[in-house]
């Protein structure tokens, strides 16, 4: 069996290393990146999106959004134009729920299964082979793939069918920018009161307020690092995603609306490659004050 990996970058490199280490033959393609370091490790390398879809019995695609997504896939010289019947597409991009059903319809019509497998966990966790990865698809096609996904993720969860990954990816991205607000606003204002944040942080984490977001932000904020990690920019690709498709159901999403402008504020400021710690810094300027050691 040959597995095809599509999009090479921060997060598809680390994951199809793992597949390789895992004994999986690998056929891979970026259409930018160079992909000598994984040809080395033993992977078959590709021409085309079109070429790696000739080569493979399940594919795996890892690429920034939608647009992307469909290109590589439904586009000219992409996937779709080679695709064996039989095949299962697996995608583990965070993209809109709209483009996995309508990525998926295009692939059924071909025989091809789709599942749309996103993941959370960041660069740390790909290199570990310990992301979360959330499943939607048919529950037959998920079983098949499990134990791939299995090498690249330490929590593998099918949630419904095909778009329901990208929804629950959507929901955690919420979850998040709205958590790293909360505790850039909080911090805040207890330095501008005079209290150490570095105290507050000792004292608050072990209680209700305290989260796997503080327990890994916090510590940058108080150094002033802002290296991603996670960039704002990436963040703002998300929670566009989670207000276009929350717009499309009926369902307001005031908060994350919110949080969405003070994105966007950072990144005119010239903060959109920071991680997405940097919120606190929309926080910082509005109280003329640094959270910092
Ligand atoms: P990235 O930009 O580093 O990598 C994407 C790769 O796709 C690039 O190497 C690019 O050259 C390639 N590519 C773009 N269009 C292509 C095409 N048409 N055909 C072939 N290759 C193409 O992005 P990343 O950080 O690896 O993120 C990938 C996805 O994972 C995104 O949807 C992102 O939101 C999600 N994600 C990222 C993180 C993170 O911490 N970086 C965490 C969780 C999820």
């Amino acid at each position: 069996m040959t597995i095809g990996f599509i999009g090479l970058g921060i997060m598809g490199r680390p994951m199809a290393k793992n597949l390789i280490k895992a004994g999986y033959q690998l056929a891979v393609y970026d259409k930018f990146a160079k992909f000598d370091d994984l040809t080395a490790l033993g992977a078959a390398g590709g021409s085309s999106n079109r070429d790696i879809a000739a080569k493979s019995d399940v594919i795996i695609t890892m690429l920034p959004n939608s647009p992307h997504v469909k290109e590589a896939v439904l586009g000219q010289e992409g996937v779709i134009e080679s695709i064996k019947p039989g095949t299962i597409l697996v995608d583990m991009s965070s993209i809109a729920p709209a483009a996995s059903q309508e990525v998926g319809a295009a692939l059924k019509e071909k025989g091809v299964a789709f599942l749309d497998a996103p993941v959370s966990g960041g660069e740390p966790k790909a290199i570990d082979g310990t992301l979360a990865i959330m499943v939607g698809g048919d529950k037959a096609v998920f079983e098949k793939v499990k134990p791939i996904l299995e090498k690249m993720g330490s929590s593998v969860i099918l949630v419904g069918d095909v778009g329901s990954g990208n929804v629950t990816k959507l929901a955690n991205q919420i979850i998040v920018a709205l958590n790293i607000a909360a505790v850039s606003e909080a911090f805040v204002l207890a330095t501008k009161a005079g209290v150490n944040p570095q105290a507050v942080f000792d004292a608050i984490k072990g209680g209700l307020a305290g989260s796997t977001v503080m327990n890994a932000k916090v510590p940058m904020i108080l150094d002033g690092n802002f290296k991603p990690g996670f960039r704002i920019e990436l963040h703002i690709k998300d929670l566009q995603n989670a207000l276009d498709t929350a717009h499309n159901l009926g369902a307001p999403i005031p908060l994350t609306a919110s949080v969405m402008e003070t994105l966007q504020g950072l990144k005119t400021d010239g903060y959109g490659q920071n991680d997405h710690s940097a919120i606190v810094r929309f926080y910082e300027k509005l109280a003329g004050v640094e959270v910092r050691k």
